[in-house]
């Protein structure tokens, strides 16, 4: 049995494109129920395979900017030449089920998040080497060669912000990949911060009523 928490933890994850970020967290989120995935809305075209509402909400420019001009979104960003973003009604909805979160957004939406939600855990991906990531960028085949060479030529300046993260995971093998991450998470629910204090004070509430009994 896990200790209650007061509220779910939201984990942002950043890397450069081809990283290997999305694999890390579909592997993480298979093996455990209590993750949830946040949905952005972006600009861009989906991909083969893609699900529209469950890899993001797909709009059009026009949807993008109004959603932007009526203050729906807590953070977004052009990112690789589209546009992403962080529906407010949408992370309100999953913060408040008390799920842990993670929410996978660009260097430029995890500086606005860190000033409004400081309790976030922030993690970086690295890819072992940039020949590695050119490597997997080529390799997904989701990306025309201008999309890749735009990706690759961003990663340098997006790495740079690393240490401005909580934590980085270097994505070499997988499968350490994975496990650093589920430490991380394993290790953030343990936190004496997030710890709900009347799940504290229900223990002692429980051993008095048995010895009345
Ligand atoms: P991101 O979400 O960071 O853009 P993806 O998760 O789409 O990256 O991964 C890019 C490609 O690299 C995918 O084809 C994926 O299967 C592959 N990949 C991910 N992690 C590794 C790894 N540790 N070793 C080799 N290939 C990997
Ligand atoms: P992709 O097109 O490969 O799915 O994502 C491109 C970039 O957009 C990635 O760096 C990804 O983290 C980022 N991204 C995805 N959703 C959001 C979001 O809601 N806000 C911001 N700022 N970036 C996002």
């Amino acid at each position: 049995m896990d200790m209650r928490r007061k509220k779910g933890i939201l984990f942002i994850v950043s890397a450069p494109s081809g990283a290997g970020k999305s694999t890390i967290c579909a592997e993480v989120m298979r093996h455990d129920e209590n993750l949830r995935f946040a949905v952005s809305h972006t600009t861009r075209d989906p991909r083969t395979g893609e699900q529209d509402e469950g890899d993001y909400h797909f709009v059009s420019k026009n949807v993008f900017t109004r959603m932007v001009d009526n203050g729906e979104f807590v953070e977004w960003a052009e990112v690789h030449g589209n546009c992403y973003g962080t529906s407010r009604r949408m992370l309100d909805t999953l913060l408040g089920q008390g799920r842990d979160i993670i929410h996978d957004i660009d260097v430029q939406g995890a500086a606005q998040l860190r000033k409004i939600l400081p309790e976030a855990v922030f993690i970086f991906v690295l890819p072992p080497s940039v020949k590695a990531l050119a490597m997997r960028l080529r390799g997904r085949d989701t990306d025309t060669d201008e999309v890749m060479a735009e990706r690759l030529a961003n990663a340098r300046g997006e790495v740079e912000s690393y240490y401005q993260y909580g934590y980085v995971i270097l994505n070499d093998a997988l499968d350490h990949a994975v496990e650093d991450f589920r430490t991380i998470i394993g290790a953030e629910r343990l936190k004496a911060a997030r710890v709900d204090p009347e799940g504290v004070k229900e223990i002692f509430s429980e051993e008095e009523s048995e010895e009345d009994a």
